[in-house]
């Protein structure tokens, strides 16, 4: 039996490197023109790291970690989420110590989940982080950021839906009444969430049982405990917004069930023929550094699934076809001139030319077709009698026109032919 990929993961073959190597690329160009440098942490971690970063009696960390002990009995866990794992490297860099850090990756993350359309096991996540501001700037910021981000790769038909979800002044007084309407619909939940009811009723907030979703459609809202505080945080995070131009809404179902989390949640939803998708979810985690044993620092950022993203750039026809990745093919004919096409097609790179040769030593024919097939612009046919002369032939591939031109001067000739992007 042949061999077969794990459930859950896919292969990105070369026909598919193209439109991730445009997002990768917009990603890189978008942050850093927010200032946001680019941190890549380890492919595996302590579990302690997740289970105090992201925290115990969470969906991710009770049943989709990928955990293993190593041959030294550690115990370790591929990355299921990056941001619990940057705070860490933050930490550990002792990186806190000059704020405000604006922070991005481009990461791999690991969950045992089914496998879904634009949902996978390794998936890929582009995410920001900033850290150090407390006000409500560094969160209108970070929407800014995603938002440019979507726009650049083409997708208009945004909405960013704005909840907050309040802070440890504000918390305690939600928590009991949500816990009241909790228990007024035990017999509805899950067995997890009866369970989690006892020690945290906000963690029944992020389940994804759907008996679970319909008692929380149901549920006291955040927006309706705000203290003044954390009022005054959303309407500046709403003022920045619309000094900025961007159109929000506030949606009272975004929320998200960790303790660490405080006030601003976010989503930036893709509208199209009247359906809705959430492309990237964000918010506010003051509390996650000092959950992992650091001084408290205040932090905001989002997270986007790069899978999910392309199917909807796939849809909405925004991935071109695939971009020619020859510049120039060179062709030869006669068994001794393999070397001296090698050499022609080393100095066309060295000039900035994606360059091809022919190795299989095929027909002229079959050269060009490859040629074609590359959407080469020029193709440098090299025959026996030209090198006796020195010269080589220079086709032009849009119009089949041919000249001769010194050997010596291909790289200036083509180079300057050639389109670049
Ligand atoms: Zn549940
Ligand atoms: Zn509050």
């Amino acid at each position: 039996m042949e061999l077969q990929r794990p459930r859950g993961t896919q292969d990105i073959l070369p026909g598919d490197s193209p439109k991730w190597q445009r997002v990768e690329a917009v990603a890189h160009r978008v942050a850093q023109s927010f200032g946001y440098a680019e941190i890549r942490t380890p492919t595996f971690e302590h579990v302690d790291v997740f289970r105090r970063g992201v925290g115990d009696g969470t969906d991710i960390v009770e049943k989709e970690m990928y955990e293993f002990q190593d041959h030294g009995g550690r115990a370790l866990v591929l990355r299921p989420e990056s941001t619990a794992a940057v705070a860490r490297a933050l930490l550990q860099a002792s990186a806190f110590s000059e704020l405000p850090l604006r922070l991005y990756y481009l990461q791999r993350h690991f969950r045992y989940e089914r496998p879904q359309s634009g949902r996978l096991r390794e998936h890929t996540q582009f995410g920001v982080e900033a850290y150090g501001a407390a006000g409500p700037l560094a969160d209108a910021e970070v929407i800014a950021l995603a938002q440019s981000f979507l726009g650049a790769l083409g997708l208009t038909n945004l909405s960013v839906r704005l909840n907050s979800i309040g802070d440890g002044q504000c918390r305690p007084a939600y928590r009991a009444a949500l816990l009241a309407h909790l228990e007024g619909h035990r017999q509805d939940l899950c067995a997890d969430c009866q369970r989690r009811m006892e020690r945290n009723p906000l963690r029944v907030l992020d389940c994804k049982n759907e008996g679970c979703r319909r008692v929380i459609a149901q549920a006291p809202q955040t927006l309706d405990h705000l203290c003044a505080d954390c009022r005054a945080h959303l309407e500046g995070v709403e003022a920045a917004l619309s000094a900025l131009g961007i159109s929000f809404s506030r949606d009272a179902s975004i929320v998200r069930g960790l303790d660490y989390y405080t006030r601003t949640v976010f989503e930036v939803q893709y509208e199209n023929l009247g359906a809705q998708s959430t492309v990237c979810g964000g918010g506010r985690y003051d509390g996650l550094v000092d959950a992992l044993g650091g001084a408290p620092q205040p932090g905001v950022g989002f997270g986007l699934g790069v899978e999910r993203l392309l199917l909807t750039l796939e849809e909405e026809g925004l991935l071109e076809d695939r971009p020619a990745g020859t510049d120039v093919f060179v062709a030869w004919l006669g068994g001794e001139l393999g070397p001296e096409a090698m050499r022609i097609a080393q100095a066309l790179r060295a000039s900035g030319l994606r360059v091809e040769e022919e190795i299989l030593g095929r027909s002229l024919k079959a050269q060009l077709r490859r040629a074609q097939k590359l959407r080469a612009a020029k193709v440098v046919i090299l025959g026996p009698q030209e090198f006796l002369r020195g010269v080589a032939i220079l086709r032009d591939m849009t119009s089949s026109q041919q000249e001769e031109v010194p050997i010596e001067d291909l790289p200036a000739r083509v180079g300057s032919a050639a389109p670049r992007d």
